[in-house]
């Protein structure tokens, strides 16, 4: 058995990913584990959802990631449950022991409470979450298509979104252009270009975190390609007839969640206070208090700096990741371990095909060139030469024609049989 210190990290998203990194001329050897085989770029999620991208375009498998990193091996397993005393991980499968571990494992949905909801309203956050969604809204057109009653017509025809935040934007944004463009012209007896789509937000307003002239101007946005956008709209049901918004029913076969998330349940083994959210509080510098060698980072790590909380983004993970591990390597070193402070370059949100809002570096952006900036970032961050050029292409090509490139393929039986 090597001296050597184990660093074990608990998913390879971004946080992850970028820990891993971070240790790569550290003396320690790694073991990332991740459930599945592939770093999964969310960002660009609904675009699978909405049949603009294939899986592969933003998914890379994590051992080609890190392949010319040695100090890195990388498993397939699940992380059940942490044994902190011990410094011991129960997997799926077997163990693993650490001397070190950064828990990375993000987050998954909240229904609030109301689990029930979700087989009804499926959320967006895994590849096969984008597939599920995909398959359920092509369904929709499909049923339309083949039904008389103009009632039962106009429920199939209804997409309803619940949340406000930016996942519910883009995918609001997405369906509308669907109905409008992508499919104006493949049906007979239905016109898509008159399925509803309205996106319901608990909050007073949408993209709440984003400065107010932008939430405006996402807003006009969203109303120009004809989703009804209704703030103040607590959903407090969801069944197969629709959905409630307090006294209203709305009448919908689509239901889609983008209203909550809920830390990676992992983190409940800890054994230490958790926040409503399921996420840990750590010192400063991203350490569990009291173990110095447990760190927690991204989606699943509640930071507040200058009195805010840190959102729940990519470059919050990968910077949080990044500075874990080099906490790390301080401690191995003998020297002090540094409070994390994040460096925000901005946030933005896409709005169907040609606009997007953003404030980046302070600076607000809006419109086609905000879109086209949305663009040049996220082909930026993408991993991978291969799907850089895959999605550029696709983009373009999808601009140009209107199509959406997988020609909304999808499998799947319009009724229960
Ligand atoms: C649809 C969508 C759109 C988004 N758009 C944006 C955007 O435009 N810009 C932006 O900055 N952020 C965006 N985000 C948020 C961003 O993706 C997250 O903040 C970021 O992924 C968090 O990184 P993380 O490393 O904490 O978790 P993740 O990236 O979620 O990675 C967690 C990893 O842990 C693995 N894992 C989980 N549990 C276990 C377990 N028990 N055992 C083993 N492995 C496990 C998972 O498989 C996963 O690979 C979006 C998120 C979604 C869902």
């Amino acid at each position: 058995m090597s001296s050597i210190h184990h660093v074990v990290i608990i998913g390879g998203g971004f946080g992850g990913l970028d820990a891993a990194r971070a240790l790569a001329h550290a003396p320690v050897r790694v073991t990332l584990i991740d459930r599945h085989n592939y770093h999964l770029f969310q960002p660009l999620l609904y675009q699978v959802a909405t049949a603009a991208l294939s899986p592969g375009d933003i998914a890379s498998p994590i051992r080609w990631i890190l392949r010319k990193q040695k100090n890195v091996e990388v498993l397939l397993a699940e992380a059940r449950a942490i044994d902190v005393a011990n410094r011991r991980i129960t997997l799926d499968r077997g163990e693993l022991t650490y001397d070190f571990l950064i828990v990375a494992s993000g987050a998954a949905h909240s229904y609030f409470g109301h689990s029930e909801w979700a087989p009804r309203a499926p959320g967006l956050k895994t590849l096969d979450d984008a597939l599920e969604i995909r398959r359920q809204v092509l369904l929709a057109y499909e049923a339309a298509e083949r039904v008389d009653d103009p009632a039962e017509r106009s429920r199939l025809l209804t997409f309803v979104i619940v949340g406000g935040g930016p996942t519910g934007v883009e995918l609001a944004g997405a369906l509308a252009e669907i109905a409008r463009q992508s499919l104006s012209q493949d049906f007979r007896r239905i016109d898509p270009k008159s399925a509803r789509i309205l996106l319901l937000e608990g909050g007073p307003h949408i993209l709440g975190t984003f400065p107010e002239v932008l939430r405006h101007k996402a807003r006009g946005a969203l109303e120009r390609l004809g989703v009804e956008v209704r703030t103040n709209a607590i959903v407090t049901g969801i069944d197969e007839a629709g959905v409630k918004v307090g006294g209203e029913s709305i009448a919908a076969q689509t239901v889609l969640w983008a209203a909550g998330i809920a830390a990676s349940p992992v983190a409940r083994s800890l054994g230490v206070p958790l926040d409503r959210a399921g996420r840990v509080t750590p010192e400063p510098t991203l350490a569990v208090p009291g173990h110095p060698e447990l760190f927690v980072v991204g989606d699943l790590c509640a930071f507040v700096q200058d009195g805010k909380p840190l959102p729940g983004v990519a470059q919050v993970a990968m910077q949080q990741g990044a500075h874990a591990a080099r906490n790390i390597a301080r401690k191995l070193a003998g020297e002090p371990m540094q409070p994390f402070r994040y460096r925000d370059y901005g946030t933005m949100a896409t709005i169907g095909r040609g606009s997007a809002v953003g404030d980046v570096y302070g600076i607000k952006i809006s419109g086609f060139f905000g879109w086209l900036f949305w663009i040049f970032l996220h082909i930026f961050w993408l991993i991978g030469f291969r799907n850089r050029i895959v999605v550029m292409t696709e983009w373009a090509w999808s601009y140009i024609t209107f199509q959406r490139r997988v020609r909304l393929i999808t499998g799947g039986r319009l009724w229960p049989t």
